[in-house]
């Protein structure tokens, strides 16, 4: 098969991750008789000093005539809030995110077995293993709802933050979070507030309703109170957790520190008809930016989801993500997941140390 990818190398170690990356696919296609073609495309603060926008005109159509995306990272100090919307590399990606309706954000969590000792966790807590997919909404709820700003007569300025969510929104989601949990071990963890917020109680009688439909998944509501507590006190218990977009902000961040380095961690953000986008859930690095000292495996596993996703390659999947536990249980280590005594490699070094083990 033909598999056509676009590529936004971006910027910082944005340009060095994702050639690491396609190195892996190159040598995927060449072990399994695929080919993988690309297109580069300008997005960033690379094109605003290219073109002067962050997001060239045309991004979006170029993305969608591919397979799959492919982002390094994009930002950088030059390129800062004291710049125009359209030259700041955030707005291009919220743009790409919207244009192509990507409305489910998947984040896997997995403490890989050679760096259980990075879990800041107990002990016994890492020794039961960590492999959870946080599900997030991404173009709902109250980061997109309706803002105000206003002067009261007796309490100063005043500001509101709309937060909506439609059936449609819900539902959409939820089915994808079901189809997703019959792919693992088929248990759905629902987040939300409906003791307290009303989007919270349509949210529940949604996923409820979704549940009947899925009977051989199991299912369970999760108040986000309790669940940040769970994700340090008992991580192991998870599977998919699903919820609105932003608790899944701030819980995805808390279920990334607890496998280490996010110099590790790959993303997936979908939609129903555009391709999918992949990316490693860290920055563009600019403080190690062109040395060789950035991290590679999470644009690498970001790389494992495009093919068990967007190309349902199961088997080529699970080689590139054995692979890279084959690199780390040898004791390969980039200076971010180091011990001292431990010996660094650079980013290209990992990256060649991967494709040797496919
Ligand atoms: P960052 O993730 O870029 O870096 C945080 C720290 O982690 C730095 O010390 C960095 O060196 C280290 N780090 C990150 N990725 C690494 C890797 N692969 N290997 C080794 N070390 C790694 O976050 P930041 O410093 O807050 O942001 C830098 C720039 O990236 C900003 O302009 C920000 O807006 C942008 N950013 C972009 C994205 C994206 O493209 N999706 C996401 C987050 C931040």
């Amino acid at each position: 098969m033909n598999y056509k990818i676009a590529l936004i190398r971006g910027d910082g170690i944005g340009p060095e991750i994702v050639n690491e990356a396609v190195g892996v696919l190159d040598k995927v296609g060449e072990k399994f008789g695929h080919t993988f073609t690309y297109v580069d495309v300008l997005l960033g603060g690379c094109a605003t000093d290219a073109v002067g926008k962050s997001y060239p005109d045309g991004t979006a159509e170029v993305c969608k005539s591919c397979d799959a995306v492919l982002l390094g990272a994009v930002g950088g100090p030059k390129w800062g809030s004291d710049k125009p919307a359209e030259q700041r590399p955030e707005t291009a990606l919220l743009a790409i995110r919207k244009d192509l309706g990507l409305y489910a954000n998947l984040r896997p969590a997995a403490l890989r077995p050679a760096l259980a000792e990075a879990c800041p966790l107990k002990k016994e807590t890492a020794e039961k293993g960590i492999d959870l997919m946080m599900v997030r909404e991404l173009t709902g709820g109250v980061y997109f709802g309706k803002r105000d700003r206003y002067d009261t007569l007796d309490r100063g300025v005043e500001c509101t933050d709309l937060m909506a969510y439609s059936e449609m929104e819900i539902e959409r989601i939820g089915r994808r979070t079901f189809e997703m949990a019959r792919l693992r071990r088929k248990k759905v963890s629902s987040v939300d507030k409906a003791n307290v917020l009303e989007t919270s109680r349509l949210w529940r009688s949604v996923m409820h309703r979704l549940a009947e439909e899925y009977p051989d998944v199991a299912y369970e509501d999760v108040l986000v109170d309790n669940c940040a507590m769970q994700l340090v006190r008992d991580p192991g218990q998870f599977d998919v957790v699903v919820t609105e977009n932003m608790f899944g902000d701030i819980l995805s961040d808390e279920a990334s520190m607890i496998t280490g380095s996010i110099g590790l961690l790959p993303s997936a953000s979908m939609g129903d008809t555009a391709p999918a986008l992949y990316e490693p859930i860290h920055g563009s690095a600019p403080d190690i930016a062109g040395q060789d000292k950035a991290n590679p495996i999470a644009t690498i596993l970001s790389v494992a989801m495009m093919l068990r996703y967007s190309f349902q390659l199961a088997a080529e999947a699970d080689a590139v993500e054995q692979a890279v536990d084959k690199a780390l249980a040898d004791g390969w280590r980039t200076a971010d997941i180091a011990k001292p005594s431990e010996t660094v490699v650079g980013t290209r070094q990992m990256g060649q140390i991967i494709r040797d083990n496919i």
